[in-house]
Formats: C-alpha cells, sequence, structure tokens
C-alpha cells in the first residue's frame, strides 16, 4: 500500500480524497492548517490507524516519506482567498514549492490541484487545455488565478529541469457535501439561503455562466490521473460540460427545496468571469473518465447535507 500525503486534506475537497484513500488501504497523512477546513470534515477517519492528522502551513517546508502527494493546500472560495490576498499567493507558490521539494528528494509523483481560473475570463468558449487564457494579473482575483499559474509553472519546470513526476488537473466549480457553509461560493450560498428563507442574492444579472461538477466525480478523475503513466503530465481539464447561469441555478434550488426565498440582486464583484464550461476530451481520452452526476441530482444530495449541518 502507498504512503500519501493529502495537503489541504481537511478541506472540502481533501476530505473527500482522504476518505476515499484510507478506505481504499492507504497510508494518509492529511496536513493542514485549518484556514478554510475543519477537523469535522475528517473526524470520521481519525479511528482509521492508517489515517494521520498534521497541522502544518505548506508555506513552511515539510518532511515526510511518500510515494504520492495530493497538493490541495490553497483557499478556493473569493471571499476567503481575498481575505489575505498575500497568504494566498505565499500558499500556492511557496506551497507548490516546498511540496515540489519533497517530491524531488522522495521521488514521489505529485498532483496539482490547479484550477479553471488559469482562463481567467475566457475568450475561447469551451475552454481547451491548449488555451493560455486571459486573467488580469493586478485585480482581486488574481492573487488566486496567478497564484496558481505560477504554480503550475513551477511544476513544469521541476519536471523539465529535475524529473519529477508531475501532474496538473483543472479543476472546474465543484460542489458537494462539506462544503463550508460560510463559504461564500454560489451553490453554498444558494441552498443556505433557500433553506433558511433568506433572500437568494444573484450578483449582477445573474446571465453569466458556470459548469459545476460534483465532488465524487472529481475525486473520480483525480485517482485515474494519479494513476496514468509518467508519460501523461497533463494539463487535463476536469469538470462537468452541463453549463448554466446564475439565473437558472438559483430557480433550480428554489424548485428543489420548495423555498419561500425571493431572488435578490446584487453588485457584480470585479473581474468575474463571464463563462465558464470545460471541453473534456483530454480526459475521456487520457483517463476514461466523465462525470456522471447530473445537477439535480448533486444538488440534492448537497442540500441534504446542509439541511443536517443546519440544524446542528
Ligand atoms: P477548501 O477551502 O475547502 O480547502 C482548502 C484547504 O486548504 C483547507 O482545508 C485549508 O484549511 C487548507 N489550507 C489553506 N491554506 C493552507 C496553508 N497555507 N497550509 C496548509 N493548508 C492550507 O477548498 P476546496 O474547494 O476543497 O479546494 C481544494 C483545492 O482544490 C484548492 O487548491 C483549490 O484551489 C482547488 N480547486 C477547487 C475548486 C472548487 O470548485 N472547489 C475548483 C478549482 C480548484
Ligand atoms: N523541501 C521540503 N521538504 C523536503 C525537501 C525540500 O519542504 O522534503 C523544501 C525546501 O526547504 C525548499 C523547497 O522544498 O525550500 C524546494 O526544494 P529544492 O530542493 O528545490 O530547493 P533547495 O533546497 O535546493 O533550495
Ligand atoms: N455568485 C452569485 N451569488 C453568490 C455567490 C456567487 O451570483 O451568492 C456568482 C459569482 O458572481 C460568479 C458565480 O456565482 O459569477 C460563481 O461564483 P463562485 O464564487 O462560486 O465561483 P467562481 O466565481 O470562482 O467561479
Amino acid at each position: 500500500m502507498k504512503r500519501i500525503l493529502v495537503t489541504g486534506g481537511a478541506g472540502f475537497i481533501g476530505s473527500h480524497l482522504c476518505e476515499r484513500l484510507v478506505k481504499e488501504g492507504n497510508d494518509v497523512i492529511c496536513l493542514d492548517n485549518y484556514f478554510t477546513g475543519s477537523k469535522d470534515n475528517i473526524r470520521h477517519l481519525l479511528q482509521y490507524d492508517n489515517f494521520e492528522l498534521v497541522r502544518h502551513d505548506v508555506t513552511s517546508p515539510y518532511y515526510a516519506e511518500v510515494d504520492e502527494i495530493y497538493n490541495l493546500a490553497c483557499p478556493a472560495s473569493p471571499p476567503h482567498y481575498q481575505y489575505n490576498a498575500i497568504k494566498t499567493m505565499k500558499t500556492s507558490v511557496y506551497g507548490a514549492m516546498n511540496m515540489l521539494g519533497l517530491a524531488k528528494r522522495t521521488k514521489a509523483k505529485i498532483l496539482q490541484a490547479s484550477t479553471s481560473e488559469v482562463y481567467g475570463d475566457p475568450a475561447i468558449h469551451p475552454q481547451v487545455e491548449s488555451y493560455w487564457g486571459n486573467v488580469n494579473p493586478i485585480g482581486i482575483r488574481s492573487c488566486y488565478d496567478e497564484g496558481k499559474r505560477a504554480a503550475e509553472t513551477l511544476f513544469m519546470d521541476y519536471h523539465r529541469q529535475n524529473g519529477v513526476r508531475i501532474k496538473i488537473i483543472r479543476i472546474f466549480n465543484t460542489y458537494g457535501p462539506r462544503m463550508n457553509p460560510n463559504d461564500g461560493r454560489v451553490v453554498s450560498n444558494f441552498i443556505v439561503q433557500a433553506l433558511k428563507g433568506e433572500d437568494i442574492t444573484i450578483y449582477g444579472d445573474g446571465t453569466q455562466t458556470r459548469s459545476f461538477q460534483y465532488v465524487d466525480d472529481l475525486i473520480e478523475a483525480m485517482i485515474r490521473m494519479m494513476a496514468t503513466g509518467d508519460d501523461f503530465i497533463g494539463p487535463v481539464n476536469t469538470g462537468n460540460p452541463g453549463e448554466f447561469t446564475m439565473l437558472e441555478l438559483a430557480e433550480k434550488v428554489i424548485e428543489l427545496t420548495h423555498s419561500t426565498s425571493k431572488i435578490v440582486y446584487c453588485p457584480l464583484p470585479d473581474d468575474d468571469p463571464k463563462q465558464r464550461k470545460p471541453d473534456i476530451t483530454l480526459a475521456k481520452e487520457k483517463l476514461e473518465w466523465e462525470p456522471k452526476i447530473r445537477l439535480e441530482e448533486g444538488l440534492k444530495k448537497t442540500f441534504e447535507y446542509f439541511e443536517d449541518k443546519i440544524k446542528e
């Protein structure tokens, strides 16, 4: 069985990944500084001998002997990554460098959780991996977008210069149980608002689009990517090509939750991308993967999670 390090393992995606890896019998180290993650997300794994929890910040060096590294540590929702923009950049860049140093020393395979945000406000639709993107380098989203772009550069250079065995995946908007109710991203905001009977806040006119991937589909893609041979390093898009406007999403959430909430319109944040949809041809070919969970089904599972969470 493999020794696997998951940075950001106590976060939304990281906790699902740790769960899958532990249940497959691997020896898992979950590393997190609990900035946006929580022990609650992985408490159920503490009972397993093959799960270990470490409080650590990836901006500092970390030493362990491992076979694989999944690098997820980084706040992902705009309010959280903008809360301390300089720290976000440090987490992306120093975090990547430290984990690449660790991979170089241990000869571990390392997977980077990159993002569709590297495409910025895309001029090409749907987005293919060969598109270089349209990112504002000096805006309020830049700490995240450019931090993730710099991390991809570091991954490629450690691969070319030091032969590090890398994998890069570009994750499109992902949702599901264990999102933080205060996360600030659109799916959790709308569901929590609908459940509490509060106004549903659409930013801008609601015509901007996103493609939403259910977390289980993403985890399957991550595992498959890590299992590919050393000749395939990506970057590869992982996302659900179903594309929805935020107005359509709000209406779906209201319908599903039978909520009495009303839609209200709020100012659109700066640099908010107008459209987002992955081209997943490469993932289909190289990973033999495509998403299975439709938006209605995924929203229902997420809604059930938040219903219980809000009662706590
Ligand atoms: P999340 O905020 O729930 O998880 C991030 C985790 O990283 C948290 O547990 C947080 O405490 C931890 N962390 C943050 N800074 C750290 C640091 N300096 N040292 C150690 N740990 C630190 O977000 P998520 O949605 O689970 O995202 C996980 C990863 O996937 C992130 O790298 C994110 O950029 C990437 N991603 C997510 C999405 C999405 O839609 N959820 C889309 C694209 C990419
Ligand atoms: N590093 C780490 N864990 C390790 C090996 C390296 O955190 O097991 C850190 C190291 O402290 C350095 C970074 O990773 O800051 C990059 O490592 P590299 O070997 O490329 O750089 P160098 O040590 O030569 O500066
Ligand atoms: N959004 C919204 N209401 C909210 C939160 C977000 O209308 O309460 C919009 C946001 O402006 C963006 C889309 O929903 O156009 C997705 O936002 P999110 O923060 O989830 O992800 P990202 O912008 O990083 O894709």
